[in-house]
């Protein structure tokens, strides 16, 4: 049997007076979050030698070590929260300036529509913060809108050179902050490589560099959260690839990871905000070749190559944008089953296209009532 929380919690009682006799100057919080964490770890190593966890095999924890792992604690019991517009209460801190209004959560509390369930404070590059576990009464609408049943599905095709392109023809740019950090981001590596290991000036540059990366990540996701609420109240259905299909086809280097890991999280985004604006998601059958067909009359171009940016149909003529063309094949996965999609909300079922497609729908999707949950995040000052 592994240790289970309440052991390690009487263990760490009797042990900490010795081994960590500065205990006192803690919330007992960040002990207890802890050990919490560690009796899990333990748990999934002996479920895992015992078969009974599925995948991968589970080593045993490692040490974690401050600034070698990911800096955070977190809080689930005693007088945490917002406590005014723009502070933070933190027992043991104190009353904390963040840099995000407080108000959408601590009017929610006060009205008695969310409960916290939890904080964790945790640090990325030079900023530190803290996010809330909440739990949140929401009214999710029963349907698509007039607005969203007008404008109908959409097929989504997340790229490089763009952030996306929809088979209504739109090409949604990179947000153009983002090609400025990712220069100054790869001067800055090269600057750091060339520094001597140990050295102060390569401490600096390490720094600078994770303040960038840390940068670009946050232009890209605010990219991604903007795209993915803009789809899920404007349309209907929103069909996206299935992961993995462009990280096969199209490209193997760096820049498709990029696009792979957006992937992942567009559709991430877009299974809860599809619950929460009335609209549906369809993910797209991982082998479906959508770049590959013919938006216009089904026809496959098997040789297509990743240097190709225009399709080309030997079949019926059509000459499109490559991207589009996957987009528009997407979007063609619930036009052939448009009503059966729509009225199966909430369900898991099959989208058929021509015969041969497959669409499921994302099984974490959020359905109506039941409810959601949201973090706030906002960096200390
Ligand atoms: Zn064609």
């Amino acid at each position: 049997m592994p240790w289970t929380l309440p052991a390690l919690r009487l263990a760490w009682n009797v042990a900490k007076h010795q081994v960590a006799p500065w205990w006192v100057e803690c919330s007992k919080e960040a002990f207890s979050a802890g050990l919490d964490q560690l009796a899990r770890g333990l748990k999934n190593v002996s479920d895992s030698r015992e078969g009974k966890r599925k995948g991968r095999r589970v080593g045993f924890p490692r040490f974690k070590k401050r600034g070698r792992a990911r800096d955070s604690f977190r809080y689930t019991t005693g007088a945490y929260g917002p406590a005014c517009d723009r502070r933070v209460k933190l027992p043991r801190i104190g009353r904390v300036k963040v840099c995000e209004p407080m108000g959408a959560l601590t009017s929610r509390l006060a009205e008695g529509r969310a409960r916290l369930l939890g904080a964790t404070v945790a640090r990325t590059a030079h900023r530190w913060y803290v996010s809330f576990t909440v739990e949140v009464d929401r009214q999710a609408p029963p349907g698509p809108s007039r607005r969203q049943r007008d404008a109908g599905p959409v097929g989504v095709d997340l790229g490089v050179k763009h952030l996306a392109v929809l088979s209504t023809g739109e090409m949604v740019v990179n947000p153009k902050h983002l090609a400025g950090s990712l220069r100054r981001l790869r001067t800055t590596s090269r600057a750091h490589a060339r520094s001597r290991p140990g050295s102060a000036r390569r401490r600096r540059r390490a720094a600078r560099l994770a303040r960038i990366h840390a940068r670009v990540a946050h232009q890209r996701r605010d990219g991604l959260h903007t795209l993915t609420t803009r789809l899920a109240k404007t349309h209907s259905v929103i069909v996206v690839e299935d992961l993995h299909v462009a990280g096969m086809v199209r490209n193997r280097r760096l820049a498709c990871s990029v696009s792979d890991t957006g992937m992942a999280e567009v559709r991430r985004q877009l299974a809860y905000k599809t619950g929460w604006y009335g609209s549906t998601l369809v993910v797209g059958d991982r082998w479906y070749p959508s770049s590959k067909t013919c938006s216009g009359c089904g026809w496959r171009n098997p040789s297509l190559t990743l240097a190709d940016r225009t399709f080309t149909c030997q079949s019926c003529g059509l000459v499109t944008d490559r991207d589009l063309n996957a987009a528009v094949n997407l979007r063609h996965l619930v036009a052939a089953s448009t009503s059966e999609t729509v009225n199966a909300r909430g369900a898991d079922h099959k989208t058929r296209a021509s015969g041969q497609v497959a669409g499921k729908r994302e099984p974490g999707t959020a359905t109506a009532g039941q409810t959601g949950s949201a973090s706030l995040h906002g960096g200390a000052a």
